[in-house]
């Protein structure tokens, strides 16, 4: 670091006050993680001078026998992690593991089902502004009033629309997904199964969310969300799928791997077979439960009345402020969240009726069950007092930040 400001103090200045933010602030946002020391040194070494169109033993450029290497053991490692036949760790990012299992398979306008964006699921199940909606028939399935997937009225349109493939896995579900369920259904129109299971991918990995690799055909996930690792996405499939999917990413849809990030991902995987992982997931999960249910005791509508995994979705038209308005007030004291629709919003997409708040992030912070309580009492106080100093929740958050243990 001292190398990078004497060189570049501009550039250094904003990396230092980003590193700042993240240890004075509540990081509530669900998607988001801090990695480990070893996963952002495999990500700043050398492996990202180099340039490698391919897969390992098939390369455009000479050189890689030690990149080779590299890709190998991720590959290896992330197959053992997850039982899964095949992986393709090359995907820079979770949509383009998903664009990857796409055109693997599908032809631009077939038909495919995915889960509602504005009930939870991702841009790329196929919103109208995504590649997803726009090159192919996306038809959506959502919750019902209750807040949980409705697996009977996703079989109707299913056997009514007969959609090539189904997209299941979410941004914003906070139940556990039957995917025994869902290829049941795939199977009785001859649909391919996909299961993003970026979100959960870390609880599938610690065992505390049934696995979709047993069920899909297909199974795409980000690396930096739940599962602590690098930003970047990773594709498993079935043995029967692996060489249209390698060819979908290099070359149909990428140039050169990131080496680097995929060595990040290696150290990733390896964290994630420890038993210290297991652990983690695990006061993930306490931690969540405790979130919510201190929320409830608050007064706070959760979407399906809880969570079963490491994200909630609060419903906040009974406290009288908008997803947008609470973001920016809790914002203010240094917790930090994002605004989601609700299913059934009326309000939208821009200023939404509910707040997402995941666990993931405060756990490896070292936060614990107390603390949870602590941050639901901070949330409820800020929202009561929006029209008064929130200096006093800003000093109680402040103090929580002192508890951090990395
Ligand atoms: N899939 C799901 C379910 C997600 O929640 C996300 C990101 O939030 C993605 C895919 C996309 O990942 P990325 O931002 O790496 O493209």
């Amino acid at each position: 670091y001292d190398l990078l400001k004497s060189f570049d103090p501009e550039l250094m200045e904003t990396i230092e006050l980003e590193k700042q933010r993240q240890s004075s602030n509540i990081e509530l946002i669900a998607s988001e993680n801090f990695i480990s020391e070893a996963v952002m040194l495999a990500m700043g070494s050398c492996l990202a001078n180099k340039y490698a169109e391919g897969y390992p033993g098939k390369r455009y450029y000479g050189g890689c026998e030690f990149v080779d290497m590299t890709e190998n053991i991720a590959r290896e490692r992330v197959k053992a992690l997850f039982g899964a036949e095949h992986a393709n760790v090359q995907p820079h990012s979770g949509s383009q593991a998903n664009m990857g299992v796409y055109m693997s398979v599908l032809k631009p306008g077939d038909k495919v089902l995915g889960m509602n964006l504005a009930h939870g699921g991702h841009l790329t199940h196929g919103s109208p502004v995504n590649f997803s909606g726009i090159l192919y028939n996306f038809i959506s399935y959502g919750v019902s009033e209750d807040g949980y997937i409705d697996y009977e009225e996703l079989r109707n349109t299913v056997l009514k629309e007969r959609p090539r493939m189904i997209v299941a896995g979410a941004s914003a579900y906070p139940r556990m997904i039957d995917f025994k369920r869902i290829r049941e259904i795939c199977d009785e129109v001859d649909a391919f199964m996909m299961v993003d299971m970026a979100h959960i991918a870390g609880l599938v990995a610690a065992g505390y969310h049934p696995s979709p690799v047993p069920y899909a055909d297909f199974v795409s996930t980000t690396t930096h969300k739940t599962l602590r690792g690098p930003r970047g996405g990773t594709i498993l499939c079935k043995a029967q799928y692996a060489k249209c999917v390698e060819k979908t990413i290099f070359p149909g849809i990428q140039g050169g791997p990131l080496m680097h990030v995929i060595a990040g991902k290696a150290v990733c995987f390896k964290e994630a077979a420890s038993d210290k992982f297991k652990e983690y997931q695990k006061r993930v999960l306490v931690n969540a439960h405790t979130l919510a249910q201190a929320l409830t005791e608050r007064g706070f509508n959760l979407v399906s009345g809880g969570t079963d995994n490491h994200l909630m979705l609060v419903d906040l038209r009974n406290k009288g402020v908008t997803g947008k308005d609470a973001e920016n007030l809790l914002e203010q004291v240094g917790i930090t969240v994002n605004k989601n629709t609700v299913p059934f919003d009326t309000e939208s997409p821009f200023v939404t009726s509910g707040i997402r708040i995941g666990t993931p992030a405060i756990t490896t912070k070292g936060l614990s069950e107390d603390d949870m309580v602590e941050i639901a009492d901070i949330i409820n106080w800020v929202i009561e007092n929006k029209h008064n100093d929130l200096k006093p929740a800003g000093e109680r958050v402040a103090r929580l930040t002192q508890k951090f243990t990395t």
